[in-house]
């Protein structure tokens, strides 16, 4: 299974984990700010050659057998230009922020893929009242 590929660490000392942050209660139906951000402790390379492609937001209700992908960010500049790599006048931070509206209390989950690395994942857990 993929999910054995899947990483996870303390993000104060490994660079790929992602960085959930949004409350850890919310009204049922509020919308929820969330941000999700890959080297907030240490940071991780941006260059053409290294760096964060893509992170993706589940969210699974408390009992729930399947997670829903609330959305996903894919960064897209990462230095490359006609001059050559990392020559280039545009890089994409690996920052998600996103708004969802939750009916219930459940776990959120952050997956992070660096192109050299692989994926790396953290999860978050909110209290919907
Ligand atoms: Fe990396």
């Amino acid at each position: 299974m993929l999910s054995e590929f899947v990483k996870t660490a303390d993000f104060k000392s490994e660079k790929h984990v992602p960085v959930i942050e949004c409350a850890d209660r919310v009204a049922a139906g509020q919308a929820l700010g969330i941000t999700v951000t890959v080297g907030k402790e240490i940071a991780h390379p941006n260059t053409t050659n290294h760096h964060i492609a893509w992170i993706a937001l589940h969210y699974v209700p408390a009992g729930a057998k399947t997670s829903i992908e609330i959305g996903r960010c894919e960064f897209s500049a990462h230095g490359a230009s006609v001059e050559g790599a990392d020559k280039g006048p545009a890089c994409t931070d690996s920052t998600l922020t996103i708004r969802a509206k939750l009916a219930a209390s459940g776990t959120l989950y952050a997956t992070a893929y660096c192109n050299i690395h692989g994926l790396w994942s953290s999860e978050k857990a909110v209290t919907v009242a």
